[in-house]
């Protein structure tokens, strides 16, 4: 047996399950990117404003 295979499921690619310290996602990216989501999502409402304006300012900075 080769390893079982999952997808992604952020970006559909198959990853190996067994050794892969990020699974059920492909990459420590695509880790963020759905952490991302549901703290846009859901978390927005319990996250205090001034972290989420420090971030911004941070942003801003870089530009
Ligand atoms: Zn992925």
């Amino acid at each position: 047996m080769a390893g079982k295979l999952v997808k992604c499921p952020i970006c559909r690619k198959p990853v190996t399950w067994e050794g892969n310290p990020h699974r059920p996602f492909c990459s420590e990216r695509c880790k963020l990117v759905d952490l991302g989501h549901w703290l846009s999502e859901d978390y927005r409402i319990s996250v205090p404003r001034d972290i989420l304006e420090d971030e911004k300012e941070v942003d801003d900075g870089k530009v």
